[in-house]
């Protein structure tokens, strides 16, 4: 039998409502807040990657699914958005069309990761990206964004965490305090983290290995190495989420896998999912555009990861939908009137109802067994007596009322439908 990738999974019909209904939470959030949804293609030119995310990151160094097409261009399936979006925005000049692009997206992303409860190597990811301003008005948009949607959801145990990178030159003032501070102590970290002294000296703090954060404890902290500006910026980002009631927590150890990241950066976890807790994760990136070609444009962003929010939602068993009605369901008494009813089926169908009948020539019993599946909330009963008189019986499932109607005549069926409804 042949199945699945390691780590790539079917979204089964029983899975869709619940995917249904973040999807329409995420349109209509984003609309809100007046952005735009941009969809951009499933694989690039690796070096979009490589330059955008950056050569030392895990994403680029062992996660990417990287092949050569049979042009010999070495393409990639998207690990991540942003690259994806600031692409399409410079080569489409988005920024000549308006100075500010509030752009939205939900889509498939691939990262070569072990898999485990929460890590996929097809995930699916929605986020936003504000290309044109540096108002750290835009960082909390994005925080309260994500916020709203997770909130609407019903999520309790969710906490947002923030911090501030600051600006390249005083990233790599504090950068050489923490190697100085680490440099007696490299021999002692585990092998990953030496790795990462060497290469992005900040990753250490991402370190799951008890032994590496001991060391890290007394460690000099970035906020005490901002600039001016980014800090001005971080101190109004949490006055700001203080107005709007949004709670967070500054916590001086996100750092963020990537590279592009400047000034505020932030994270919503969720103490619900085990390990794999980060629902999204987000920040500014006003280096990355003019990086990729374009001109020096700041921007910010976020991206969550809808596997990991919907397991949120089953563990805090917040997720209530509807059930999955459907208007009427045909039992026929006499297979060989299958002919009949189905035209009837499309007349109904054609006016708005969600209608089915039996395919599979089953009795009766089973007939009825599958409205009841589908809890069809009318019955049309077709055969027997009232066939023979040019009649059908239509049974309302609710009260169990049952009314006699003329065959034949689907007007009059979808005008009395259409008022009992
Ligand atoms: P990142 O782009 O790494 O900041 O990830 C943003 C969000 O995407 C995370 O907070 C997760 O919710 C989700 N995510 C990242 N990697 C994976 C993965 N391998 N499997 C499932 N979800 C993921």
């Amino acid at each position: 039998m042949i199945k699945a990738i390691t780590g790539i999974k079917d979204i089964l019909p029983s899975e869709i409502p619940s995917w249904s209904h973040l999807e329409e939470a995420i349109h209509s959030v984003f609309k809100n807040y007046n952005y735009k949804e941009i969809r951009t293609p499933v694989f690039e030119e690796t070096t979009l990657f490589s330059r955008g995310i950056g050569e030392e990151t895990d994403i680029v160094g062992k996660e990417m699914y990287t092949f050569t097409d049979r042009s010999g261009t070495s393409v990639t399936l998207k690990p991540e958005m942003t690259a994806a979006v600031v692409r399409a925005y410079v080569e489409h000049s988005l920024g000549k069309q308006q100075p500010l692009n509030k752009l939205y997206y939900i889509s498939p992303m691939f990262r070569q990761e072990r898999p485990q409860a929460g890590r996929l190597r097809q995930f699916h990811q929605f986020g936003g990206e504000a290309i044109g301003s540096s108002s750290p008005l835009l960082d909390v948009e994005m925080i309260d964004i994500a916020y709203n949607i997770l909130n609407n959801l019903g999520l309790k145990d969710i906490l947002v965490k923030i911090n501030s990178l600051g600006i390249p030159g005083s990233r790599e003032r504090y950068k050489e305090e923490l190697r100085n501070y680490l440099a007696e102590k490299k021999e002692m970290l585990s092998e990953d983290s030496r790795r990462r002294f060497d290469k992005n000296i900040l990753r250490i703090f991402d370190s799951k290995i008890d032994n590496d954060q001991n060391l890290l404890k007394d460690a000099p902290l970035i906020l005490d190495y901002l600039d001016d500006e980014s800090k001005s910026d971080f101190d109004m980002v949490q006055s700001m989420l203080e107005r709007l009631n949004i709670p967070f927590e500054i916590d001086q150890r996100l750092v963020r896998g990537l590279d592009y990241y400047t000034k505020t950066t932030f994270e919503i976890i969720s103490g619900s999912v085990g390990s794999q807790n980060a629902l999204c994760g987000g920040g500014r990136y006003d280096l990355l555009i003019e990086q990729l070609g374009g001109e020096p444009t700041p921007g910010v962003g976020f991206a969550a990861g809808i596997e990991r929010i919907l397991l949120a939602c089953e563990n805090e068993n917040v997720l209530n939908l509807p059930e999955d009605k459907i208007d009427v369901y045909f039992v026929l008494l006499d297979n060989e009137l299958k002919i009949e009813a189905f035209e009837l089926v499309h007349n109904l169908r054609s006016a708005g109802f969600k209608v089915d009948l039996d395919y599979m020539d089953r009795s009766v019993k089973a007939q009825m067994r599958e409205a009841n599946k589908y809890s069809s909330r009318f019955v049309i009963f077709i055969g027997g007596e009232e066939y023979a008189s040019g009649k059908m019986n239509v049974k309302n499932m609710q009260d169990g009322n049952q009314f006699i109607m003329p065959l034949g005549n689907s007007e009059e069926l979808i005008k009395w439908l259409v008022e009992v409804k």
